[in-house]
């Protein structure tokens, strides 16, 4: 949908992170205080070479790369899983206001043209939702960002190649071992001829353990895909 009819149909009174009362839109969806916070967040702490999760000390790998390497080639987040970030997400994906997809996949978009090792881009691929999400909001977030990364970099979205073959229960309530075995052979390609040979670069919301990631990842390259990628909203903490 055009920008400006989300604008009139959702009109917004309120910045929707700290509901400062004021004028805003799809451009600009939160007040200044909030969009100054959430650059000053995204230098909080060095970030892992390979997953892009914030670590302590200049390590270079976080414990979790440092003791298995993931498949992906590079995953990197706008910001840390953390107040502007996470609020951002919540208000997207559990109160539906879609419109914020076009700022946050704006913000996604920009941190993919910064960092030259995610290039080349061959097609973006969403991480597709649970049947139970998609039933319940109507929407897959993840599609929704995938969308506006693709206008932002000129690469297409393709959002029927990789397909969710298993129900699994919310990942949130399960440790990470529980998460890994929730997510094993919880997706597949519907047509590998389409990815083969080809650098993908995956969407997703949030980067926490990386199961999701690393699953999808696992999949697409076992389909053929040349190399994969990752660019989430936001990461957690590997200290
Ligand atoms: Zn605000
Ligand atoms: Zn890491």
């Amino acid at each position: 949908m055009q920008n400006f009819l989300l604008d009139i149909i959702f009109p917004q009174h309120c910045c929707c992170i700290c509901r400062e009362p004021g004028r805003f839109n799809t451009r600009r969806p939160w007040c200044q205080h909030c969009r100054e916070n959430m650059e000053k967040l995204r230098h909080i702490a060095p970030l892992c070479d390979k997953c892009g999760k914030y670590i302590d000390e200049y390590d270079s790998l976080c414990a979790d790369c440092r003791n298995e390497e993931p498949l992906f080639h590079i995953a990197r987040a706008v910001g840390p899983y953390d107040e502007s970030y996470r609020i951002a997400i919540k208000v997207l994906k559990f109160l539906g206001r879609r419109f914020l997809a076009v700022q946050m996949g704006q913000m996604m978009a920009e941190t993919v043209l910064d960092e030259p090792r995610f290039w080349p881009i061959d097609m973006v691929i969403p991480v597709p939702a649970s049947r139970g999400h998609f039933e319940q909001r109507g929407f897959n977030q993840t599609e929704l960002l995938a969308v506006q990364i693709s206008k932002k970099i000129k690469v297409k979205t393709v959002a029927d190649i990789l397909q969710r073959v298993k129900e699994t229960p919310a990942q949130r309530e399960l440790s990470k071992p529980e998460r890994e075995k929730n997510l094993l052979y919880a997706f597949a390609v519907t047509d590998p001829r389409r990815i083969r040979g080809k650098n993908i670069l995956l969407v997703d919301d949030v980067y926490t353990t990386g199961s999701t990631s690393k699953e999808c990842t696992k999949t697409l390259l076992e389909a053929g895909a040349a190399r994969v990628s990752v660019i989430t909203w936001a990461t957690g903490c590997g200290f």
